[in-house]
This record gives structure tokens, sequence and C-alpha cells, in this order.
């Protein structure tokens, strides 16, 4: 008999909605679900494949311990006590500073990742936290945190409601959005093309720049320069309006000063866009009703990426376009509480707090920067990484110049993964544990809910029953081992002691719904449900929506979710300051201290000339692929070869190159040979390579991503070149040699 499932898809950050068909234990059919409030039938070539992803002959579904250098599956009784049993002594003999951790960022798309890693990063007992965050999105959390003291409060396009929207270095033609969840995003482009403007900044025609209204092929690395440009144009031409918020802007002065010998002059030599064009744009995004300018990769994994990201969001400021509809907003997700009198300010933001060991860069968010693991692993002395945890990542193919990470990671004594695949990076593991597959867990996206465009929310039960425990458990699990409190210490430990905390916090909370209620009555509320949604249900009935376990009975909670299974709309976003500012001043600082010390490097930087290099690398990304991770999945990696060094034909001439034969690309790490692809959609004077390939690694079990290995970017990425600001590694604009093999 079949049944129909709607689901919400875990692959990218869209939070699509999926109408999976299923017979018995068969997945029938996937197709966008129509009924979806928020994706209304979208759904990408990826989110048709949680059925070959849960049925994937090479997916886990047993732990594995190496034994005499080979993997073996055993029980899962088996696996926490081989931890227990090679972690101690590590602990006894170097201390808990020897442990470290990796968290990739299929964590965001998991409830077990949202709730139960920071139980394990509590009970490792260290400060080496390392994670994908600053591989790609380390700068925008700074300026987030400097400019409005809330590192977790992105700056989000308003995308239904702008009339003119500049991309800089983003293609969420085929990402589907990065750093703000819309669904169907290509729509609402075409949408914003048919009502006003998309202009979009990339040294590629990418898909977005071919749908654009406009689109400017910048030199990689230099939008930075770009921006500061329409900044001394707006105070210039008298454009520059903060408005509404103009009481509660810091800095603008500093701003102003500091901007004035980047004019469009100044600078269309070093970014490859004329004076008059950056007039124009800035006039045209100025004048418009509303506008918004969104910055991604390509504009911030470069040396300058947090002051590219800060200069993005001063733009949207002085022309008034901060936190006002059609301009950039800020999430609401519906199980928040929001309070529009709240006296603005807060403890504000800080990065550096503590500094790695070995090469003593600052911490940001809590984590170290990427570009330094490898050092932790390798540099001796007390406080040497010895053991790392790899939860749900694969920083040997994600992570800066990863030959050399993994070169370190085959030193360490131990490492445990969480993971469904053995992956170029999980195959030095000593002991993996496999999560379940989508299909087998239920799904609640706390990240992508709090960076969504519209307050939505969806709670998905899982499709599949198994007898394989839930990532929640493993995690739990993992954190009585790693905290010293045994092997077989009962994972309820960890399950109780959170849902405890969320329930005290309420009730001690003046402003939650279930003030000076009672703990026995609420813990008993939602007992009924499994450890990881009695918090959801927690999260959920003391929001502003919420049902306040009995004040409301119509109200938001996980039940109404369940019973409503194509999710809940509470409607656009709303404006958020003065009220949500939380810097120490309690304004919008656009001159906050690490800003105006790092420009003076950026001053320097530009008075110098620019770098000898003749061609520079950028990444790409492609609608089929995700990261490292969707390349063992048949339907999306068939067909070309996606895995191709993209070359201008110019270039292509003068170095002697053939479309369809092979280059060897050099950087200062390393040297990899790809497959040539002539094609003027690179600018002159750029290459470019996707990121996530190179599945040729011996140990790795992916047999169908083996077959289609591509190329390593990361072997040419350099970690010896950061943004200083974030430790953000650099994936762009890097100096190479390429020549015909
Ligand atoms: S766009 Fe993202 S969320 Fe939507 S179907 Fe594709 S992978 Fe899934």
């Amino acid at each position: 008999m079949t049944e129909t499932h709607a689901v919400t898809c875990p692959l990218c950050e869209a939070t699509c909605g999926l109408e999976v068909t299923t017979d018995g234990d068969q997945v029938v059919r996937i197709r966008g679900d129509m009924n979806d409030v928020f994706s209304k039938g979208f759904i990408c070539p990826k989110g048709s494949t949680l059925k070959q992803l849960h049925e994937d002959p090479d997916r886990l579904r047993a732990p594995l311990v190496k034994r005499d250098g080979k993997f073996v599956e055993v029980g899962w009784d088996e696996a926490f006590a081989e931890i227990e049993a090679r972690l101690q002594p590590i602990i006894d003999e170097h201390g808990r500073e020897s442990l470290g951790m990796y968290l990739g960022n299929p964590n965001a798309h998991t409830i077990a990742g949202a709730l139960f890693v920071r139980p394990v990063i509590m009970a490792m007992g260290s400060r080496n936290l390392f994670s994908a965050s600053t591989v790609d999105q380390m700068p925008k959390h700074v300026t987030a945190g400097l400019m409005w003291g809330d590192p977790g409060a992105f700056p989000l396009p308003d995308l239904d409601r702008t009339d003119h929207l500049l991309i800089l270095g983003g293609n969420p033609y085929v990402s589907n959005g990065s750093l703000v969840t819309a669904p169907d995003f290509p729509g609402r482009l075409d949408a914003i093309v048919e009502r006003g403007k998309v202009v979009v900044v990339d040294p590629r025609t990418s898909k977005t720049a071919q749908k654009a209204t406009e689109h400017h092929t910048i030199v990689p690395g230099t939008d930075i320069y770009l921006l500061l440009a329409m900044i001394n144009e707006c105070f210039a031409a008298g454009l520059a309006e903060v408005g509404r918020l103009e009481p509660h802007v810091a800095g603008l002065d500093w701003v102003s000063e500091a901007v004035a010998s980047f004019t469009p002059e100044a600078v269309e030599g070093r970014c490859g866009i004329d004076a008059a064009t950056i007039r124009r744009m800035t006039q045209e995004f100025a004048a418009a009703p509303s506008a918004a300018a969104y910055g991604r990769m390509g504009a911030h994994t470069v040396e300058f990426g947090t002051l590219t990201s800060w200069a993005t969001d001063v733009l949207n400021a002085i022309t008034g376009n901060l936190d006002r509809a059609g301009g950039i907003m800020f999430a609401g997700p519906p199980w928040e509480r929001f309070d529009p009198q709240r006296t603005p300010g807060g403890r504000g933001y800080q990065t550096g707090r503590w500094h790695s060991r070995a090469k003593g860069l600052p911490e940001a968010n809590g984590e170290f920067p990427s570009v330094t693991l490898a050092d932790e692993i390798e540099t001796p002395g007390p406080g040497q990484l010895r053991a790392m945890f790899l939860i749900a990542g694969n920083p040997v193919r994600s992570y800066p110049n990863s030959e050399r990470l993994d070169a370190a990671f085959a030193s360490l004594d131990f490492m445990v993964a969480v993971d469904i695949y053995v992956t170029e990076s999980s195959q030095h593991a000593d002991v993996i544990l496999p999560g379940r597959s989508a299909l087998e867990r239920s799904q609640f996206d706390f990240a992508f809910y709090s960076n969504a465009i519209r307050r939505v929310v969806n709670y998905t039960p899982p499709t599949f029953e198994t007898d394989q425990p839930d990532e929640t458990e493993v995690l739990a699990r993992l954190a009585n081992v790693v905290g010293g409190f045994g092997a077989d210490a009962d994972p309820a430990l960890v399950f109780d002691s959170m849902v405890e905390f969320t329930i005290d916090r309420e009730v001690t909370n003046e402003s939650s719904p279930i003030f000076g209620r009672n703990k026995d009555e609420i813990r008993g509320a939602v007992a009924h449900w499994p450890p990881a949604e009695r918090i959801i249900d927690l999260r959920l009935q003391t929001g502003d929506f919420g049902a306040g376990f009995g004040a409301d009975p119509d109200g938001l909670s996980l039940q109404k979710l369940i019973d409503n299974p194509h999710g809940l709309d509470f409607g656009p976003l709303i404006e958020k300051f003065p009220a949500a500012i939380k810097t120490a001043s309690g304004q919008v600082e656009l001159a906050p201290e690490p800003i105006v010390a790092d420009f003076e490097r950026l001053r320097a930087s530009f008075a110098t000339d620019p770098a000898a290099s003749d061609l520079v690398l950028v990444g790409r990304r492609h609608l089929r692929s995700n990261n490292s991770w969707m390349h063992n999945v048949k339907v999306l990696v068939k067909g070309k070869d996606r895995c191709t060094l993209q070359v201008h034909p110019d270039d292509a001439a003068r170095l002697g190159l053939a479309d369809g034969a092979r280059a060897s690309v050099s950087s200062r790490v390393g040297t990899v040979e790809a497959p040539v692809e002539v094609t003027a959609d690179v600018r002159p004077g750029v290459v470019s390579l996707p990121h996530g390939w190179g599945h040729d690694a011996p140990g790795a079990r992916l047999s169908v991503a083996a077959e289609h290995a591509g190329v390593n970017s990361n072997a040419l990425t350099d970690d010896a070149v950061y943004d200083h600001l974030s430790g953000n590694a650099v994936l762009n604009a890097i100096p190479v040699e390429v020549a015909p093999v």
C-alpha cells in the first residue's frame, strides 16, 4: 500500500518541501510538495535523490572499528567501549587540550547537530574547535557581531519585496541560497528581474549572471574596492541617507573619511569595472525604491573577506536599506520571542578572546581558523592535538592545503568520526559511528528557519523506522564517553539535563509564557515525545506564536506542526531595529574598532601593486553537487565531466591549452591535473575549478564517486593566507600557473 509523506529536504539551506511516496520500505517517487507553505512545489535535482542516498550500499549502517589497519563492523556497545579504551590514556597522558573537534556543514541540517553537538564540545573540555564556518561564512558572523552585536543575525535580502538586488560573488540560481533560506531562489530572482533589477558582480558568467539584468566581470578578490567606491560615490553625490535608523547608527563620519580616497577612478583599474559604470550602479542602487546588497563565497572567501562583508552592509545602511522591507532584514523564527520595546544594547561582540597554540591566531565565535588545524596537529609541545572528533564533515576535501591536512590526520593517535560514509577524511578514523539516513530521522531546521526570508516553520517525522540509533543518541553517548561517564552511561543523562535546562530557563524568565509555572507539570507535558522533540516542543510553545502549554490553545506546538505537515507560515519578516541591536553602545556600529584597524591593512595592500601572477583561481558551484558529499549518487554525477578547469579562450591560446586536453595547475602549495574547458564564461586571467572533488583517495569507500573522482581544488588553496579578522580561508583569487600536460 502506498503512502505519501511530507518531508522537508535536508540537503541544502532552501528547506524545500518534498512529497515522498512509499510502498512498504521502498521509496516509489519523490517530487516537490505543491502544498508546502514555503517552497510551493519547487524542487531541484538533488532533492529527488533522497531515495538513492537512503539505499546507497556504501552508506554505513553499523559502526566501524579499525583493527590491524582495516575497518571491521562492530556493535554499538563495542564501538563506544573502543572509544573509551583508546581515549582515556590520551587524556591521562596529554590532557584534554590534546583533543580537538571538527564540525562539518551537515550538522546545520540535523536536529542532532543543532542540539547535541554542544554537549560533546562541553564534555571534550578543550578549546580546539574547528568547523566549516572558517571555510565559508565566518566573515558574515564577524561583521554581524561587530555591527549589530549578534553574530548569528545574518542580514537577509528581502527577496520578495526588493526592487533591486546586488549580488557579489554568489550564484543562488545554482546554490539555491547561502546564508539565506529561500526555496525557489531562481523563481524569486526572476520575479525581481521582472519588477526591478538584479545586478551580478562575478568574474564568471554564472547561471545567476546569465539570468540577471546586468553582469559585471570583476577581478577576483577586488569586490571590496568596488564597494568602497560605491560608498564613496554615495557620499560624494549626496546619496547617503540612513533614514529611519539614523539616530541608531554610529560611525558614519569615519566611513565617509575612510572611503574618501577610494573613488571610482581610483579603483577601476584594480577591480576591472570602469568608473562611469560604478557611478551608475551606485546611483541606481541608491535611487531604487528598495535595494539589497548580498555578498557570498566569491566575495567573502578572500583576503579581505570580513571588510567586504562589512562594506556590503555599510552600503545597505547608508542607502536606508538596513532593516526595512525590500532591503536587508533579519529573521524571526516562529519560536523566537521578540520584544519591539526592548532597550537596544547588549554585551557586544569580540573575537580573539583566546588564541591558537601554534600560531597565535585569534578565535572567532569560539572557533580557531581552518588554516591552522594542521599546525595544531603537527607542532610538538604541550597541547599538541593527538585525538580528533570529526562530526559529519570532510575537511580533507574542504580545508585549504588539504594534502597537508590529510598527512596530519594520518599522524594522529586517535580519531572518532560520526559519518554515514568512509570518506577521504573519515578513513583516518579509528572508529566511525554512522547516523541514520535522512528518511529515517525527523527533521526540524533550527538553523535555516533562523535565516529564512519569511517566518516559517515545519517538522518532519521519520519516513521509515530503523533499529539503528538516532544521531541524537549517538552524540549523547559520545558526550558521556568523552566526559568520562563511561561507555555504558545512559544517554538519558544528556537528554534529561538538556530538557531540564530548557524548562528551567523558561519558568524563570519573566518574558516567557510559562514563567512561574510548575516544572513537573511542564516536564510531564512533553514527556511523551522523544528527547529532541521535547526540546522542539518547549521552544515552539514558548515563542511569540506559542501555545504556552495551555495559555493559547490555538498557539504553536509540535503537535500543531504534525497536524500541518506542509508547514506554517507566519508572514514576512518585520523590522527589528533598534530593539534587536545588541552592541555595547546600543547602536549599529559602522566603524567598530577591529574594522578600523584592518582598514589600514587594506590601505597598505591597495597602495602596493597587485600580485604579479597573471592567472588566479576561483571556485564554482554546480546544481547537482553539494560540497563534497553528493558525488556518490549516480544520477547526480552521470553525464559530462563537471570537474573541469575553465579557461578563457584568450588564455587558452596564450598557454597552448586545448578544450578537452589536460592541464597542470600549480599554486604555492600543490599541483593538480584537470581536464580543460575553454569557455568565455570566465574573465581573462581567471581559471575556475569546482570544490569538493578528488574522490580517488585509496582508503575512501565511495564507489560511485571514485568513478567520477574529479580534482581536489583544495590541494591548491593556501593555508598561509587568510582573512585576518575572521580567520576565514582564502578560497578565491589564488595565484596559479597553468600549463598543458
Ligand atoms: S534546493 Fe535544496 S532543499 Fe530544495 S530540493 Fe534542492 S537540495 Fe533540497
